[in-house]
């Protein structure tokens, strides 16, 4: 038994990088369309003129397909790098002596410039330099601190060009966190919205810990990921990916400061502590490689997608693939087309028809996740997780014995979400939010699904405007099963402490009914003292109350709601008068009711259903 959601919805978010290739609006609706959930904008490359222009387009992209995306501005960091050659680029041969310096030069088959000052005083004799993601690589033999010059050998040569990125493996820098540039950028991507901010290289939790403090500084604070790819981070793994909200395994430049060879463990780790964390993490870097230029992807990279699924991230990114490359919407249905497959393994109601051994599927599916002691805010003991934690296991464990359509969470901060989303449940989480930050933030989020709800009064018809939502997007049918889950703590992000089980039905809302039968029709909404406009006959008019200037309106009418609850009130009088089916007395009838969906008044019982009444479709006495 599987509701709609569970087999139409893909659990692995994907991030794709926007560029040249990406930019047409007609491509980045594709990709959108083809399943990307979140856009990386890359701020080592393009002017702030540009990143606006992104900002801009996916945002009236989002709008118009009505489906929320987030945006993950990401910071290039201390990023080291060669200057200018003077002739463009050039060859250096293996064994041959190599001057690399601080000072100002061009560059050329013997010296080179490097943009960090203090490069002779912090680098030491001995140390290994590699340049261009590792494709050279030099020795240093000789250090002068007068000249700040390091006289290196080539050990592997090849061709270096203009502003390739130079690492040092093994030597702790002192460099800042933030250069000048991040700087403006990260102030530019607060002033713009941006939803998510990466930091790259970051090296240590101080490092997280300046980000922030820009962020309060300016007050608008916003998650930030931290992007693994320096040795000094992953030596204190634990204390950086505790303060920050989200992290990516940027494979790229990990498998130059590290043996390339540790970085598929290195994966594994960090996906395992991020998952225990509760916090999102994303598996970065050439993924699709070949996708650059080719329409199909290589096995290899099928199985590396495949894989990094496996291991539990939480979203797979497309870089050169999706900005630079030939195929980016191929990109993008591949890699959805890959977690769906995997997804499906889980779903298979026989493990015995699965292919993957019950072990794989825990990995997954996490449902022997061990209770944990850290809080969805990061926070330590069990005042800050205990209760939250155990009833989000709860939910999942619920929600999968009963073979529910969907896990409904009502979640301001995200928090709520996520802490459910942490034990990976099988279910489909729908995270009801009324702040579009929050639905384009959980868009990196396993498992979840936000939808945009507004907050109304109790968090029963919340709850119920969602359903009905859902429905409208096909993500849940009548009698599926629901599990809802929400923090009662007024102002407490991540205090999730409710389980409740309902059943979807086509009851949107209740009053006292006058008259009798069954009418259908177009609801017609109107809210305070806007006018009316054109009211057409047989459309079903709700309103707060009526009063001298809707009769008109209501001998049109094929029925009447009013939230006023007198049976002497206007409505019901001239209701009465005018022989229209009325209901009086639904609380927040205008808020419940969506203007222009269809609706059925059951009158003699007061009840409204969603949805057009076909005889034998809809039976009001079930519900
Ligand atoms: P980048 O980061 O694409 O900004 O370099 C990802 C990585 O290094 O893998
Ligand atoms: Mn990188």
């Amino acid at each position: 038994m599987s509701s709609p959601a569970t087999r139409s919805f893909r659990r692995t978010k994907i991030v794709a990088t926007l560029g040249p290739a990406s930019r047409d609006p007609q491509v980045l609706r594709a990709m959108i369309e083809a399943g990307t959930t979140t856009l990386r904008l890359n701020f080592s490359h393009g002017s702030h003129a540009d990143h606006l222009n992104h900002i801009r387009l996916i945002r009236q992209l989002s709008f118009e397909l009505n489906q929320p995306v987030g945006i993950l501005q990401d910071l290039q960091g201390p990023k080291i790098r060669l200057g200018k050659f003077s002739e463009g680029s050039a060859v250096v041969t293996t064994g041959d002596p190599y001057t690399l310096t601080s000072r100002p030069i061009p560059c050329d088959h013997r010296h080179g410039y490097v943009s960090y000052n203090r490069l002779a005083e912090e680098v030491p004799l001995g140390a290994t330099i590699l340049l261009d993601d590792g494709r050279v690589e030099m020795q240093v033999e000789g250090v002068d601190a007068d000249t700040q010059e390091l006289h290196c050998r080539v050990v592997v040569g090849g061709t270096l060009s203009n502003h390739k990125g130079v690492n040092f493996p093994s030597v702790s820098l002192s460099v800042k966190a933030l250069t000048e540039k991040d700087q403006e950028d990260l102030l530019f991507g607060l002033d713009h919205g941006v939803d998510w901010v990466a930091l790259s290289f970051v090296r240590n939790p101080q490092d997280i810990q300046e980000v922030k403090e820009i962020m309060a500084r300016v007050g608008k604070m916003v998650p930030v990921i931290a992007k693994i790819e320096k040795h000094e981070a992953i030596r204190q793994m634990e204390a950086v990916l505790s303060v920050c909200e989200g992290v990516m395994v940027a494979r790229g430049d990990l498998g130059v400061e590290l043996p390339a060879e540790e970085v598929p463990l290195l994966q594994k780790q960090l996906i395992a502590v991020a998952n225990r964390l509760g916090i999102p993490v994303i598996t970065a870097t050439q993924m699709l490689d070949s996708m650059m230029t080719n329409p199909r992807p290589t096995r290899a990279e099928v199985s590396d997608v495949a894989n990094a699924i496996l291991d539990g991230t939480d979203a797979v990114m497309l870089s050169n693939e999706t900005a630079v490359g030939k195929f980016p919407i191929e990109a993008v249905r591949t890699m959805d087309r890959i977690a769906r497959r995997i997804e499906y393994e889980y779903q298979l109601p026989q493990p015995a028809e699965r292919w993957l051994p019950p072990s794989a599927t825990d990995r997954l599916y996490r449902r022997l996740h061990e209770t944990r002691d850290s809080g969805p805010d990061g926070s330590r003991g069990w005042q800050g997780a205990a209760i939250p934690n155990a009833i989000s296991r709860a939910v999942g464990e619920v929600a999968g014995q009963l073979h529910a359509g969907a896990i409904l969470t009502l979640t301001k901060t995200g928090a709520t979400a996520r802490n459910v989303s942490k034990f990976r449940p099988q279910t489909p989480i729908l995270a009801i939010t009324p702040h579009i930050e929050v639905a384009r933030q959980l868009q990196l989020v396993w498992g979840v699904k936000p939808l945009l709800v507004l907050e109304l009064p109790t968090a029963g018809q919340t709850f119920q405007v969602a359903m009905n939502m859902a429905k409208e997007k096909g993500l849940l049918g009548d009698g599926d099963l629901v599990v809802m889950t929400a923090g009662t703590l007024q102002g407490v992000a991540g205090s999730t402490d409710l389980i409740k089980v309902g059943v979807v039905s086509a009851l949107v809302a209740q009053g006292v009914g006058i008259g009798q039968g069954l009418v259908s029709g177009r609801a017609r909404v109107i809210r305070g003292d806007q006018p009316l406009g054109s009211f057409h006959a047989g459309e079903i008019l709700v309103a707060p109350y009526t009063d001298a200037r809707l009769v008109e309106a209501m001998r049109k009418a094929a029925g009447v709601i009013t939230e006023e609850d007198s049976l002497t009130s206007h409505g019901a009088v001239i209701g009465l008068r005018l022989g229209i089916p009325v209901i009086v007395g639904v609380k927040n009838a205008t808020q419940v009711i969506r203007d222009g969906g269809i609706i059925t008044l059951d009158v003699q019982r007061g009840l409204v259903y969603s949805g057009a009444f076909r005889a034998g479709s809809m039976e009001p006495g079930t519900v």
